[in-house]
């Protein structure tokens, strides 16, 4: 019969650089805390994410014994500056639709358990994190991430993925504490650009960039959009400023070379000219939370991003794509980018097009020639 040892040896070959073991208790501390804060993840079980059920493994798989938690590196490799810039590192080379690299390994490890008699299912709404602190794999930081004991140099780039399994696994110590040097006066809290932490480890997903990007459901409202930077999809921030993560962010890496084709398809132009058929042939591959519906906010994230850019550069994309859109919500913020931008060239077309406008496009083009120079000034 396998033991541990055995499934950790499995593991190692297929790519997992650490794994543990918990029981299948219930997750009875995040229970009670979905329950406190239902207004700020109510979001996630409208859209289908049954996070309560997650909390219990038997809803999972009925019979569960123990879980094996399987820490994965997704930042292994460098990635091109041009998308660190933009987009979330963990959409980078993520290959959760084409099942290419991590769904294999996965897979493979689960068909030898099921050849050894293991039943197994990989939930995606389970407290993966909260799972790999109790199977002893590392701490949190006070952003609410996870910190691997010795992937990644001890950094927060990993993803723990759970296997629910109907055999019994000695469970390992928990590390269920924030692993947090004493003398880092909460950079990560200080560094939240849109206030979405709002104390050590305590997170309004609401306000979370990763979430406005891809789940917020109406055009990112003014005062978040000038914050929200140069994001496109995802946000790497409260990461990046966290010293726990210096060791790493300090390795000379080899260039990711899926990341690096992805470069030219990832443009801000690119992205802000695309159709349905450019949206599934080159995008939705590698960032998936949105569908086609979402197309339009695709755009007004990277009509955003050109906005927070300053560059004029982008002044005749934007005038261009202002002609040829056909969503108000993408028009709008394209309206709001021209003005974040301003100057002449910017002034002109949104002077141009404030004669045919309506509600809510004129409310935003009226708002952005507020704020941009007048014609000849600059
Ligand atoms: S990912 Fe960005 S917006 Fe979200 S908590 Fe971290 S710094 Fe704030
Ligand atoms: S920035 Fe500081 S407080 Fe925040 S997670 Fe990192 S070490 Fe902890």
């Amino acid at each position: 019969m396998v033991g541990k040892r055995e499934v950790i040896e499995k593991a190692r070959e297929c790519g997992f650089e650490d794994t543990g073991f918990t029981t299948a208790a219930p997750f009875d501390s995040q229970r009670s805390l979905l329950d406190q804060r239902r207004e700020e993840y109510g979001w996630a079980i409208r859209s289908g994410l049954d996070l309560i059920a997650g909390t219990d493994p038997q809803t999972i798989l009925p019979g569960a014994k123990s879980i094996i938690v399987l820490v994965d590196a997704y930042f292994r490799e460098a990635f091109p500056p041009s998308l660190e810039r933009h987009f979330g590192r963990c959409y980078l080379d993520d290959d959760r639709m084409t099942g290419t690299r991590l769904g294999k390994r996965v897979k493979a490890l689960r068909v030898y358990l099921r050849e050894n008699g293991i039943d197994s299912k990989v939930p995606f709404h389970l407290p993966h994190r909260l799972a790999a602190a109790r199977a002893g794999l590392g701490t949190f930081g006070k952003n609410c991430l996870f910190y691997s004991r010795k992937v990644a140099a001890g950094g927060s780039w990993v993803t723990p993925i759970v296997l629910v399994v109907d055999r019994e696994f000695e469970p390992d110590e928990p590390t269920l504490e924030v692993g947090c040097p004493d003398w880092c006066r909460n950079a990560c809290i200080a560094a939240c650009p849109t206030g979405a932490l709002k104390g050590p480890r305590h997170l309004d997903p609401r306000r979370c960039i990763s979430y406005l990007t891809y789940f917020g459901e109406e055009l990112t409202p003014r005062e978040l959009r000038a914050p929200m930077g140069l994001c496109v999809y995802g946000c790497d921030r409260c990461q990046n400023v966290c010293p726990r993560n210096a060791p790493w962010l300090a390795r000379e890496l080899t260039m990711n070379r899926k990341a690096e084709g992805m470069v030219e398809d990832f443009r801000l132009e690119n992205l802000l000219h695309m159709d349905k058929a450019y949206f599934t042939a080159k995008i939705w591959q590698h960032m998936f939370y949105m569908s086609d519906a979402g197309l339009w906010r695709w755009k007004a994230n990277a009509a955003r991003a050109m906005g927070n850019t300053l560059d004029e550069k982008y002044v005749s994309e934007l005038a261009r794509a202002f002609r040829e859109n056909g969503d108000e919500r993408t028009s709008a913020m394209i309206a709001w980018a021209l003005g974040r931008i301003g100057g002449p060239a910017a002034k002109q077309v949104l002077e141009a097009a404030l004669p045919g406008s309506s509600s809510p496009v004129r409310e935003e083009i009226l708002a952005a020639l507020e704020g941009t120079p007048a014609t000849g000034e600059c």
